[in-house]
């Protein structure tokens, strides 16, 4: 008798290790997540995947037996065909950690292996706001910016993993601003969280009147991204700049994806969508003004829809897809 047939999805992150298991139809059954202690280095992460695992098959009420075979999503700059995070920049010291191996030894499965974005990309077009659409881009917004392209329901991995990096895409040459990633200009540089709150301070800095509203929560440490967009929502002409500046910087970004790939569907995800309707409607009205109008129709770029789920569901459709090719 055929016992196994549930994929398991691991997403490992900075603050929180989650799993989920889903049906050979792809319905999640389950799913759990623990806190992540990022600076307890990656011998008591590697524990932690195994135990999340355990613990999410237990709390479905199956065996290991019912897995067919289990998906990691990781984050940072990985090895794709070795399975190994290289360097994970939101997790202290984790360098050359052999996932792969690890869970594979563990728990004798076929195990997939695929970076965050990607795992977040793969679970929204299948399951998600792509669902449907036979080829999308999915961006997502948090402190800096990651991507994935999917097309006919699989990742393009480019050679290296690094397709998608959408993010590091250069939107500015003449006066760029310095990215993460070492080099000027990149889209992250100008619409990443992080990169929002910078040029926020600058430009409180520079507001000598004191006019914006955000300089009660700068001056207290406290300002958040979510702070300039309520702030642009309610009128204060300074946030407004700001978001407006974010908006045309990702509909640059937008703009070059669609040229390239002219893609069915843009989702976005990450933190930043909790900015809300009026974020997406400006980025919908400058790519409908500068991007050829084939390509542009508006409603094809929207918001993700799996929330945070999407890096279980993705993950776990992974190693579903890596049995079916075997
Ligand atoms: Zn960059």
């Amino acid at each position: 008798m055929e016992t196994s047939k549930y994929y398991l999805g691991l997403d490992v992150g900075g603050t929180a290790m989650k799993a989920g298991i889903i049906s050979a139809e792809g319905n999640l059954i389950h799913s759990l997540m623990q806190p992540t202690n990022k600076n307890a280095g990656p011998k008591a992460g590697l524990a932690l995947m195994e135990k999340v695992i355990r613990l999410c098959i237990e709390s479905a009420g199956l065996k290991l037996d019912s897995i067919k075979a289990i998906g990691a999503a990781v984050p940072g700059i990985i090895d794709l065909k070795n399975g190994v995070i290289l360097d994970a920049v939101n997790l202290t010291d984790w360098k050359n950690v052999p996932v792969r191996t690890h869970l594979e030894t563990i728990f004798s499965k076929p195990i997939a292996f695929l970076n965050d974005a990607n795992a977040a990309a793969l679970g929204e077009a299948w399951l998600g706001a792509g669902k449907g659409a036979e080829s999308m881009v999915f961006l997502t917004l948090g402190t800096g910016i990651g991507g994935g392209l999917v097309h006919q329901g699989k990742i393009i991995e480019g050679r290296h993993g690094l397709a998608g990096e959408i993010g590091h895409t250069r939107i500015e040459m003449s006066r760029p601003r310095p990215c993460s990633c070492g080099n000027f200009g990149c889209l992250e540089a100008y619409a990443g969280a992080t990169s929002v709150l910078k040029r926020a301070y600058e430009a409180l800095a520079e507001d000598f009147n004191k006019i914006s509203d955000l300089h009660e929560p700068a001056e207290k440490k406290t300002l958040s991204c979510k702070d300039v967009f309520d702030a642009a929502r309610n009128g204060d002409p300074l946030a407004d700049r700001l978001v407006e500046e974010t908006s045309s910087a990702l509909a640059l970004g937008i703009i070059n994806i669609l040229h390239f790939f002219d893609p069915e569907k843009v989702v976005l995800g990450g933190g930043m969508i909790a900015a809300g309707d009026d974020f997406l409607k400006r980025i919908r009205w400058f790519v409908k003004d500068q991007a050829f109008k084939e390509c542009a129709q508006g409603e094809d770029i929207c918001f993700a829809t799996l929330g945070n789920d999407a890096g279980i569901l993705g993950a776990a459709i992974a190693a579903r897809q890596m049995l079916l090719k075997n």
